[in-house]
């Protein structure tokens, strides 16, 4: 496949990494034991153009097609956290996708522009309690009262959620209709209702702040209905694919990073007269962790140009063949860097376990990959059910 990468796409890429090594990488320790990175950090991203690359003109945004995205998140890893990362991604890929496609123009105005600016912290409401994988499961309930909507319930695992100034939420408004009872809401975290119930702890990712929310009696305009009611489990599908595709995406770029900084560790680490790096066991090992690497990234790529071409080019929908794909790759990216991450951390023998180092974070980082926006085995569940298998 000849690069899809343009001038245009390679100037922005050196702005994003000038960014992460020098505006994130000398803070990233201290981030990570804070259990939190500033807020100035999405203001910073917003006003270098980091969140908007890819967003129409119209909407806040550069106007550029999905490849700003992919040279975004591949270059943000040399900020050496993933907890920042999610948190920045959550903001451009996540939470916001399904404002873009959705949302009126005073919807735009007031959530998706100031969020691509940095000057609105966005998170995604989805998990539950009582429903992760299984999203028609939700219990949150938006009952239409008048010209509002009264909204009950809980949100758990939520990325940005302890200090997110917005919340794309969804919540039943057919309790009885499954799937087909869900829809989409923005929702102000100042109105009255609205609270932070707890901040959890996690694995790793900690520079990211994970929340649990809740919503009591919570009464929000009928303005604040994305897109039609009902219609949210659909709309969420799409928005789960750039989700999934962006992990894709970062997934790859990490793995990439920590090879380069392990095999730099093997040329200085000595064990029986030579560097570990000339041991010919680990150079075959490192040979095939290469290969699947680049398995990986080009399943990706390919899943990406498919994506961009429905999304950017032709300005439809995602196609089932693209979702299959995109739910296959993060399946193979995944388990890729399960084992990627393992032999590195493998290779550094105790420094590898040894928080000083940098392999045992990333290692604990990567292990999300195979969880968040979909587990492994869901996802193996939906492209079975794709296939008709
Ligand atoms: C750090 C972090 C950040 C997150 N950020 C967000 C966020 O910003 N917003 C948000 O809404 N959510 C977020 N999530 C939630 C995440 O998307 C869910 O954790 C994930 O979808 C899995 O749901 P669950 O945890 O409820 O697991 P469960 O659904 O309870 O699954 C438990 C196990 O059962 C397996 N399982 C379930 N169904 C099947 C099946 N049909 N076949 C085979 N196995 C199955 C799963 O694979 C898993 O192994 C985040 C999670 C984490 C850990």
């Amino acid at each position: 496949m000849p690069s899809p990468f343009r001038e245009e796409h390679d100037h922005f890429r050196k702005t994003v990494r000038l960014f992460a090594e020098k505006e994130l990488a000398p803070f990233a320790d201290e981030w990570e034991k804070a259990e939190i990175f500033p807020n100035e950090v999405f203001k910073r991203a917003g006003d270098l153009g980091i969140f908007g690359a890819h967003y129409p003109e119209e909407q806040g945004g550069a106007g550029g097609d999905y490849w700003f995205s992919v040279a975004k998140a591949e270059e943000l890893v040399w900020g050496n956290s993933a907890g920042v990362t999610m948190g920045l991604l959550v903001q451009s890929d996540m939470a916001t996708p399904v404002i873009g496609d959705l949302g009126t123009k005073e919807q735009i105005e007031e959530f998706l522009a100031p969020a691509l600016r940095g000057e609105k912290i966005a998170s995604l409401g989805v998990s539950e309690p009582n429903a992760g994988s299984d999203v028609a499961g939700i219990e949150t309930i938006a009952k239409k009262d008048g010209d509002v909507y009264v909204i009950n319930g809980a949100k758990t695992y939520i990325t940005n959620g302890c200090r997110a100034d917005f919340v794309t939420l969804l919540a039943k408004t057919n309790p009885e209709a499954g799937a087909h009872g869900c829809s989409f809401f923005l929702v102000p975290t100042k109105t009255k209702g609205f609270s932070v119930t707890g901040k959890l702890k996690k694995v790793g990712n900690h520079s990211s702040d994970t929340a649990e929310l809740a919503f009591e009696d919570m009464r929000i305009p009928k303005r604040y209905l994305l897109g039609e009611e009902n219609q949210g489990f659909m709309y969420l599908m799409q928005n789960f694919q750039t989700e999934r595709l962006i992990a894709c995406v970062s997934g790859c770029a990490g793995f990439a990073a920590a090879l380069e900084k392990t095999i730099a560790f093997g040329r200085e680490r000595k064990a029986f007269g030579k560097p570990i790096i000339k041991r010919e066991y680990w150079q075959h090992k490192f040979v095939d962790l290469y290969s699947k690497l680049e398995a990986a990234k080009a399943l990706t790529y390919k899943v990406v140009d498919q994506y961009n071409e429905e999304r950017y080019v032709k300005k439809g929908p995602i196609s089932f063949d693209t979702v299959k794909m995109i739910s296959m790759a993060k399946i193979f990216v995944a388990e890729t860097g399960t084992e990627i991450m393992d032999q590195c951390l493998q290779f550094h023998g105790g420094a590898g376990y040894i928080e000083e180092y940098f392999i045992g974070r990333a290692w604990r980082d990567q292990r999300l990959l195979r969880i968040g926006g979909g587990t492994t085995e869901v996802m193996r569940y939906y492209v079975a059910k794709l296939m008709g298998l």
